[in-house]
């Protein structure tokens, strides 16, 4: 498995449709034996156009018995299993294979998804360049390729038609928008075509690297009246030697100063951030480092994530892994910050008049957030779903804001 995550193949579910199959044979048993050939029976069911590969032990001890399986494409001793992927590529039909990191061109199909009646997410580019140390992703989903602008446009009209009110804009890194055309087009332009579009009222922005964030990025997102005032930023962390070995493209700094800049630009901004703690390596004094750096920066919310090994990533075999129960500690101090921050945040609130967009009921509580991503609960029995609505805020509950509907 990890050669061909190596080479950048995608690995799915046995009982999804694949392009290659590998059944690993084992021979302990004659019952083994029985359970390989079902399960080679099985694969050309699922997809007769596969390219089906068996290896292991059973292959070992009766070739032949399997040379006659006529479903067999390839048959693969366990000495042989180094060259898997070598093997797979050099058979004759091996342009049935969908080799994601020779894929040039952005794939339509399946970008957008609907949340709910009022908010639907449209993915405008795929695949990543960066390679951070601890991610598959580079590997997994190829390079940089980004959606076509007259087919997004295209589909937010779409999803305008159908009278969903808000967008979000996505990618696997949406900042690398743009790169596969030479730059030629960049995000800021795609959302410039979006804000044009009527009917959509919010444009909200999948998650942003800092280094996308600079004047010249800001003056032009400034001027369009649909962008919300939220920015999800992904962080990972706040400590400069961790990013070093992360490779991440910037250093804390660089991220404060990004910060400062949304916070010029926009009154009221609200930003949340991703951050992973227990990264191979990290010293107390390390996790501090994080730790202080987000007590000054106070974001609304942060997703913490505790590191976890991926094969076939450099991370992964990096030496001085973290304990588990190291990470859970470290994670449990960053989220008791977070939720002190955000409550802070939410008492900043009360007594505000916010808009609210509604977007489900429940209980007979209605539920949206504000331009700036605050969940809003408001006990009414009204059916405001998919308005947007002058709302006062009243108290907290479950750190999310109680309102009521302003006269
Ligand atoms: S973490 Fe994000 S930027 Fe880094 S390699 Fe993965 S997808 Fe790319």
């Amino acid at each position: 498995m990890q050669k061909f995550i190596e080479k950048g193949y995608e690995i799915i579910d046995f009982e999804e449709k694949a392009d290659i199959y590998v059944v690993n044979t084992c021979t302990v048993t004659n019952m083994s034996d029985r359970k390989s050939r079902q399960m080679l029976r099985r694969v050309k069911k699922n997809n007769p156009n596969s390219i089906l590969v068996v290896v292991g032990c059973y292959v070992n001890v009766a070739k032949e018995e399997l040379e006659k399986i006529k479903d067999i494409d390839i048959i693969l001793g366990n000495n042989e299993k180094n060259n898997i992927v070598e093997c797979v590529e050099n058979f004759e039909n091996k342009e049935k294979i969908t080799d994601v990191m020779q894929q040039k061109e952005f794939i339509d199909f399946g970008s957008v998804t609907y949340t709910n009646k009022t908010r639907a997410t449209i993915k405008i580019q795929d695949g990543c360049d960066r390679f951070c140390t601890y991610c598959i992703v580079p590997y997994a989903r190829g390079r940089v390729r980004s959606r076509q602008i007259s087919s997004i446009i295209e589909e937010v009209e779409k999803i305008a038609k159908r009278g969903i009110k808000e967008v979000i804009v996505t990618g696997i890194h949406v900042a690398s928008y743009g790169k596969d055309f030479g730059y030629k087009i960049k995000l800021i332009d795609v959302l410039e075509k979006i804000n044009n579009i009527e009917g959509i009222e919010r444009i909200r922005l999948g998650s942003l690297e800092p280094t996308l964030i600079n004047k010249e990025f800001l003056d032009r997102l400034s001027k369009l009246d649909k962008i919300c005032n939220h920015f999800h930023l992904s962080l990972q962390s706040g400590c400069d030697t961790v990013l070093e070995r992360m490779n991440r493209k910037y250093t804390s700094n660089d991220f404060r100063n990004s910060v400062k800049l949304l916070r010029e630009y926009y009154k009221n901004v609200l930003l949340t951030a991703d951050v992973i703690v227990g990264f191979p390596g990290e010293t107390d004094e390390e996790f501090m480092n994080t730790y202080k750096f987000l007590e000054e920066i106070k974001f609304y919310r942060m997703h913490i994530f505790k590191y976890s090994q991926r094969n076939g990533t450099k991370a992964a075999i990096m030496p001085n892994q973290i304990d588990g129960n190291i990470k859970e500690e470290r994670s449990n101090k960053l989220i008791e910050l977070s939720n002190k921050i955000q409550n802070e945040y939410n008492l900043s609130y009360i007594g505000k008049k916010q808009k609210v967009l509604f977007e489900e009921k429940e209980n007979n509580f209605l539920k949206g957030h504000t331009n700036n991503f605050l969940m809003v609960n408001v006990n009414d029995s009204e059916d405001f779903i998919n308005q947007i609505k002058d709302v006062e805020i009243v108290g907290i509950e479950n750190n999310e804001l109680i309102g009521k509907i302003a006269m």
